[in-house]
């Protein structure tokens, strides 16, 4: 049976894709071997992996001066890359802080000789806003500017682009990547870690305009460095192949159920639904601002949380899982990535209903 599973990360990913995995684990293409078990320098690897790359150009329309890497150790090594590849010492740097990764890739640059302005910070709300459009100054002589659009563990998320005046902009895409469509072309550099909506964890896609390659620090280590992975297509070492292998196939996947202008709609819509019925009831509540609510991942709470264990026990019976908060949070977190279906949302609202009449 296969269960509706609301977690944060890795998260539930589309039955198609890890059905198509499972019909060729044991002989990929014909090869008599798994695709965990083929050279990445070979034909049919290479061949995968740029199937890979040209479904995620097509469904982000990224233009053709950005390159698209596959790198390993998670987004978390982005948060040291980005400053390495893009300063040099005593630079300036700029955060907007909203939140618990943001403040990971805050230290990130402040573990370097930089000079960081951290131009908003959340912290008076709990970190359960945004900052305004055009409510902070980005001073010129920043290198970049970088935010986290989706906060993961607080359900924040900008509903606006940041303006970085003429400067390069860097996102960590890791929970919404794909949710909806984007403009490329506003960003300098976009990372995501794959395992909320593109794959399996490991796995760190980067997206970088030509022209911040070649900047990087000659401490940078080569796996980590943006025009060494660029020129040998991501394999300057050996890559994470079968998660690039099952991104190919959830992107085919994205493609087929009508690409991300479809997918937008849908995840506003799941979100619409569930945000309707935490708010409508006086037992559930969600504490983020109404222009910065996530469509990815919605925290609630309920009215006495000597219940919560009794919520997350109960839910995991009805096929519900992975609805227990962060551990630094408390309370429900139920993340709805692409490959929740509104049935899944659906469920867990009549459950949230069920569960109110029985203890209210
Ligand atoms: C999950 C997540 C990360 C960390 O990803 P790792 O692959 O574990 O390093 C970083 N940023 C955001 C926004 C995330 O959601």
């Amino acid at each position: 049976m296969r269960v509706y599973n609301f977690s944060a990360g890795p998260a539930m990913l589309p039955i198609e894709a890890l059905t198509a995995a499972q019909s060729e684990l044991t002989d990929w293409g014909g090869s008599g071997m798994s695709v965990l078990e083929v050279t990445h320098r070979g034909k049919p690897f290479v061949a995968c992996a740029a199937h890979a790359e040209s479904a995620l150009r097509s469904l982000l329309a990224i233009p053709d001066n950005y390159r698209v890497l596959f790198l390993q150790g998670g987004a978390s090594a982005q948060f040291s890359a980005v400053p390495m590849n893009l300063t040099a010492s005593g630079d300036k740097v700029a955060y907007l802080n909203t939140g618990q990764w943001s403040a990971k890739a805050i230290a990130g640059a402040c573990a370097q000789d930089l000079d960081v302005a951290v131009l908003a910070d959340e912290k008076a709300t709990s970190y359960t806003t945004v900052p305004s459009e055009g409510s902070f100054a980005v001073p010129a002589d920043a290198v970049y500017l970088h935010y986290t659009p989706n906060e993961t563990i607080g359900g924040v998320e900008f509903g606006y682009v940041p303006d970085s005046a003429g400067i390069p902009l860097v996102a960590d895409m890791s929970s919404t990547i794909l949710s909806r469509p984007i403009d490329v072309s506003r960003f300098g550099v976009i990372y995501a870690g794959a395992q909320k909506n593109m794959g399996p964890s490991g796995l760190c896609v980067v997206i970088v305009r030509d022209d911040l390659l070649g900047h990087s620090r000659s401490t940078t280590p080569g796996i980590l460095e943006y025009k060494q992975m660029a020129e040998s297509d991501s394999m300057l070492n050996t890559p994470p192949t079968f998660g690039i292998y099952l991104l190919g196939l959830i992107l085919d996947w994205v493609a087929e159920t009508g690409g991300l202008a479809a997918m937008g709609e849908r995840n506003q819509a799941k979100a619409q639904a569930l945000y309707a019925a935490i708010d409508n009831s006086q037992f559930y509540a969600n504490p983020v601002a109404l222009d910065a609510r996530s469509w990815m991942n919605i925290p609630f709470t309920l009215a006495d949380p000597a219940l919560d264990k009794a919520f997350v026990a109960q839910a995991e019976a009805a096929g519900l899982t992975n609805l227990a908060g962060h551990r630094s949070v408390g309370g429900m977190r139920a993340s709805i990535y692409n490959a929740m279906p509104m049935e899944g949302v659906q469920a867990l609202i009549d459950f949230m209903t069920d569960f109110e009449q029985h203890n209210a």
